[in-house]
């Protein structure tokens, strides 16, 4: 793996202005993702994390959305300070993102090899013929065995595991240099979601690409990735390699994750679920946000917002149990 960072994020706010409230959905997140990696950003629904990587693609509704603060660097150059048009290029050439659900984000009415064929003519500046030939090849590659006829197919006579490849050759159409997966297996029974994250890997090593995969699923995380961004209340509380994650976990909320984990080893074990639910984005407690739900509270916890510290070797904790070991925020 390359060491060479591909995307930085850095002090990232991005906040929802609604019937007078402000909901501070992502709220000073940092960190970046070199050629070669594959990060997994993890937490419950509510969390940050789509709303997070939204904010890379700058696909925020806007209002009542806004990118408040913070910069997001794809190989140094910051994307907050493109125009709409310039953006609109980075999605098509640098930045590729499959969706949860790929229905919504392919068109009815358009036939699979004509959705397939535009960005490549529209973007790469191919001619019609070449587009054609080159989606027979993305949708072989993602494993359609009669890929020339299923290019003259419309989405909704594809099943839910297929439209998710279309979905992913599509995101490839223009080898991106970053693949954003939000959620891209959850509607899918386990065999297929195994072939697409193998395929997701299959892609990243053949572009020496990176992705960011965002899931609520730690198995998932288990099986693709090589970093994990833990996210709670709009920031990220805990930044390790996967073996460090899950081997030594840290933060009480990255605890009660991986202990709400089903081990398929141990059929008989009864799984912890964390107990409550995360705080709505306009209603943060004081200090830290996870204090409500952590059986390690305690009153220095509700007095301010712990910084995210390394506590050992990149390895970043925000919980103030860790504070007097490890250095200060980078
Ligand atoms: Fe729990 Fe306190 Fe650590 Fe927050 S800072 S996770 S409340 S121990």
């Amino acid at each position: 793996m390359s060491n060479e960072t591909l995307l930085e994020v850095e002090g990232l706010k991005t906040y929802f202005h609604i019937e007078g409230k402000v909901a501070k959905a992502v709220d000073g997140v940092d960190f970046s993702i070199d050629r070669g990696e594959t990060v997994a950003l993890v937490g419950e629904s509510g969390s940050g994390k789509s709303i997070t990587s939204m904010s890379i693609m700058q696909l925020i509704p806007s209002p009542p959305g806004k990118i408040e603060e913070g910069a997001i660097k794809l190989e140094g150059k910051d994307l907050l300070s493109l125009s709409e048009r310039e953006m609109m290029k980075v999605r098509g050439n640098d930045i590729g993102m499959i969706f949860q659900e790929p229905m919504t984000s392919l068109n009815p009415v358009f036939t699979i090899g004509e959705q397939l064929a535009e960005p490549m003519v529209k973007h790469q500046g191919m001619n019609k013929k070449d587009a054609k030939k080159r989606a027979v090849e993305l949708l072989k590659l993602v494993g359609f065995p009669r890929a020339e006829e299923t290019v003259k197919e419309y989405p909704h006579q594809l099943s839910g595991g297929m439209r998710q490849r279309v979905m992913i050759a599509m995101a490839m159409s223009c080898d991106p240099k970053l693949l954003i997966a939000d959620e891209p297996t959850t509607a899918l029974d386990v065999t297929i979601q195994a072939q697409i994250l193998d395929l997701m890997q299959d892609v990243k090593k053949k572009y020496n690409s990176a992705i960011l995969i965002i899931t609520h699923d730690l198995g998932v995380v288990a099986e693709t990735s090589d970093r994990v961004l833990v996210m709670y209340g709009g920031q990220i509380v805990e930044n390790a390699s996967a073996k460090d994650l899950f081997t030594n976990p840290k933060h009480p909320y990255t605890v009660g994750l991986l202990n709400s984990m089903p081990d398929v080893a141990d059929e008989k074990e009864r799984l912890e679920s964390i107990p409550g639910t995360v705080p709505p984005a306009h209603n943060f407690p004081d200090g830290c946000r996870f204090a409500p739900r952590c059986k390690h509270a305690m009153e220095a916890c509700t007095e301010a917002v712990p910084k995210l510290r390394e506590n050992e070797p990149n390895h970043h904790v925000r919980c103030i149990l860790y504070e007097d070991q490890g250095g200060e925020k980078e």
